[in-house]
């Protein structure tokens, strides 16, 4: 019998719907793990302990009282760190925000507390989601629960390691340039970027506003279907918040993908990529192809330069978006009233902000000045809009793209925190996605040496069924998922 943190999000909705148990209890078991396990794995940045037993309560009664309940009555959900949550502090990780505490919540949170969700906590990420390991937290590292002498993945690394271990059952993540999709893959658990416009960034803390979504994280596809169908939809709070009618996901994880027409862009298996994650993509494509799609190998030439575009526009817009932390309005202040004002903002920001924050605040600064604009960030704009040209051609021919989600397996801790464009290699299959504005999931699709893979799917704007079809059709023939890490 599994414990109740080992239930899929499904199973704990109809559990607590059948009496079968409380959502105390299912939020307890949770709590137990985390407690055990949390030294170290290190996903959570702050617990809210108190607040989810009080809301665990709340559902209980309901439950007594034959009221409705929530789409997740009772289902225990991690928060990423930069996603305010009223009365729980949300540090993005960051010294800045250390002792931040939201007067309000971000539309996703105001949602899942709607159907009933508890809040268990907030996640460790990179440091504004800067990163790809969960190594510039200002609160420490996360570790890999497949081994914890390696990286998490990042952003989002938190949120994923604490699905995989069951302390918590769903999690939250925020994707600029494959902040979801890269823990996805080093965890192995499910994450998925929605298209831009679909989920309200409000009260998302920015990083790079024309890039990012927030996105569910979970051990299964119909979990995360589940929780796309419950953050997605129009907000007016979010001017690209795109005005569509809210739909089901779960209804199109149908186990078929007869007739697909999939294409592999030579781009995403290019040099630099690890031959056993090739080999083991590859495999996940044959048997996609022995389940009735069809495969075929194609070109996005202005792929090559996705992740030097990326670069430019993320770090330009992260240096305006971060100008608000100046510690006279809020967050970390230096102890120092007799300075002039430069000085005390300087200061605030060279100790408030780590080395990789202040290295992407100079760099995009620069991208942005006058003499500077138009070689770097016009120029970008426009590869931005040729590569979204390219996948608007590809598209014409195929349902959805495929290939692998990172080129190299989970690193070490410490190996490449010292080489900055040693991790921004990192991004080269993810950050396509967000420059386009494209829905993007990673699945779990193998191990190598004992260590997870993910494969990537890409499909049309708006188009999260078909991933969801593809990536449940491959999950209900292949075992990857039921996989868990040995951490006791
Ligand atoms: N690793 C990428 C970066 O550092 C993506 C981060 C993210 O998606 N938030 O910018």
């Amino acid at each position: 019998m599994p414990k109740l943190n080992e239930l899929t999000a499904k199973e704990t909705v109809e559990k607590i719907h059948k009496k079968e148990a409380t959502a105390e209890e299912c939020v307890l078991s949770v709590f137990e793990r985390i407690h055990r396990l949390d030294d170290k794995v290190h996903a959570f940045v702050t617990l809210a302990e108190e607040e989810a037993l009080r809301k665990a309560r709340e559902i209980d009664e309901k439950v007594s009282k034959g009221k409705p309940l929530g789409r997740l009555a009772g289902v225990p959900v991690a928060v990423k760190d930069n996603i305010c949550t009223k009365e729980i502090r949300t540090t993005c990780s960051s010294r800045m925000l250390e002792f931040f505490v939201p007067p309000y919540d971000a539309d996703v949170i105001e949602k899942i507390k709607m159907e009933d969700a508890v809040i268990v906590g907030k996640t460790n990420m990179d440091e504004f989601a800067m990163g790809s390991s969960t190594e510039t937290s200002y609160f420490g590292t996360t570790h890999n629960p497949w081994d914890l002498s390696r990286v998490p993945g990042g952003s989002s690394g938190g949120s994923a390691a604490a699905i995989v271990v069951d302390e918590s059952i769903l999690a939250f993540g925020s994707d600029t340039g494959g902040s979801i999709r890269c823990p996805a893959s080093y965890c192995s658990v499910v994450g998925i970027k929605p298209t831009y416009g679909l989920v309200s960034r409000y009260g998302l803390i920015a990083y790079a506003n024309s890039l990012e979504q927030i996105g569910p994280m979970a051990r299964n596809v119909y979990d995360c279907a589940l929780f796309l169908s419950v953050i997605a939809g129009y907000d007016p709070k979010d001017s690209t918040s795109v005005k569509i009618e809210p739909k089901d996901y779960t209804k199109f994880l149908r186990n078929d993908v007869t007739g697909f027409k999939i294409g592999l862009p030579t781009e995403f298996f290019g040099e630099g990529t690890s031959e056993s994650i090739k080999k083991q993509v590859w495999r996940a494509i044959h048997k996609l192809e022995e389940l009735g799609a069809s495969c075929e190998e194609t070109s996005l030439p202005t792929l090559e330069y996705a992740l030097a575009t990326y670069y430019i526009v993320a770090m330009s817009e992260a240096s305006s978006n971060l100008a608000r932390y100046d510690g006279l309005r809020y967050g970390y202040r230096i102890d120092r009233d007799d300075a002039d004002w430069s000085t005390v903002y300087s200061k605030n920001r060279q100790t408030g902000f780590g080395a990789e924050v202040r290295r992407r605040i100079i760099l995009g600064t620069y991208a942005l000045s006058a003499g500077y604009y138009d070689k770097y960030y016009l120029k970008a704009l426009k590869i931005r809009t040729l590569i979204r040209k390219d996948f608007e051609q590809a598209f014409k021919k195929f349902d959805v793209l495929i290939g692998p989600t990172m080129p190299i397996p989970p690193f070490k801790i410490g190996e490449k925190i010292q080489d900055p464009l040693a991790l921004y290699m990192c991004d080269v299959d993810t950050v396509s996605a967000n420059l386009a504005g494209l829905p993007a999931i990673s699945i779990p699709c193998g191990f190598a040496d004992d260590l997870p893979i993910g494969m990537q799917i890409l499909a049309p704007p708006l188009r999260e069924d078909l991933l969801l079809q593809v990536s449940y059709a491959f999950e209900q023939n292949t075992t990857y998922k039921d996989r868990k890490p040995s951490l006791k």
